[in-house]
């Protein structure tokens, strides 16, 4: 008998987040899967860990019937967890998300649920991230549009081996677009995301000023190939990316730089 895939399911908004229970839901159709995820909305707070103190991770109720674990630390926490032993099992894949906005270009050092990804690499475990554009509107129906192609997502990545340190980030287009119709699957790197915050200022009723970053959502480009060019166009974008990020093409230059 074959040894089924041990599975662990994580993401950065949260263990009451319902793209969550959707991800664990399509999850268990591929082993045994469990979920391990944080007791509140860790989203955009990158790479961390937890040193120097306790950490919690409590049973809680089972999301989509799968058994759930909530950890009030970070996400990339809770896939270090879920490596060194947390389960009393070897874990062979770390899938987090599902997240309710894209996570392109360069939001990837920001979010955590690619980071989450990330960290399980450093633990030997497979991993693969996946976020959806501009997800408004009504979630059944979006969750109807977006589950028969993360449930290919998933078994395509379970089907690529890929090099260590290395995940997969899959960005889905908006639901709107997915219902329009029938979306691809293009592989992609890194665009240009663009921007638009703006720094607001406020004063607080003692009459010390505080701070938002407020403004627009980010944009990003429509180049073809690019991840946010393509999930723009209505497409499924997956970008492989590894926790290597020297600047390869500055190595020759910089080594010819007279240091003295
Ligand atoms: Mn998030």
């Amino acid at each position: 008998m074959i040894k089924p895939l041990e599975i662990v399911v994580t993401n950065d908004d949260g263990i009451s987040s319902p793209l969550l229970a959707l991800l664990a839901d399509v999850s268990k159709e591929f082993g045994n899967a469990a979920v391990i995820a944080p007791d509140r909305n860790w989203s955009a707070t990158g790479h961390q860990k937890t040193l120097g103190r306790s950490m919690r991770a409590d049973p809680a109720p089972p999301v989509a019937g799968v058994p759930a674990f909530a950890c009030a630390h970070t996400p990339s926490d809770c896939s270090a967890l879920a490596g060194l032993g947390f389960l009393d099992r070897k874990i062979d894949v770390v899938l987090s998300g599902v997240n309710p906005a894209s996570n392109a270009s360069r939001d990837i050092t920001y979010s955590g649920t690619v980071t989450a990804a990330l960290e399980a690499t450093i633990w030997g475990i497979r991993a693969a991230a996946f976020s959806i554009d501009g997800f408004k509107g009504d979630f059944e129906e979006n969750c109807a549009l977006l589950r028969p192609y993360l449930k290919r997502a998933i078994r395509k990545f379970l089907d690529i081996a890929l090099p260590p340190f290395t995940i997969l980030n899959f960005n889905f287009p908006n639901p709107a677009l997915l219902k329009e119709k029938e979306a691809r699957f293009v592989v992609t790197k890194q665009g240009e995301r663009i921007y638009h915050d703006e720094l607001v200022k406020r004063i607080d009723p003692f009459g010390r000023p505080y701070y938002w970053f407020g403004g627009e959502m980010p944009s990003g480009d429509r180049m073809e190939g690019s991840d946010c060019g393509e999930i723009a166009r209505g497409n499924i974008s997956v970008t492989p990316i590894h926790l290597d990020l020297t600047a390869h093409e500055l190595i020759e230059p910089l080594r010819k730089f007279d240091w003295r």
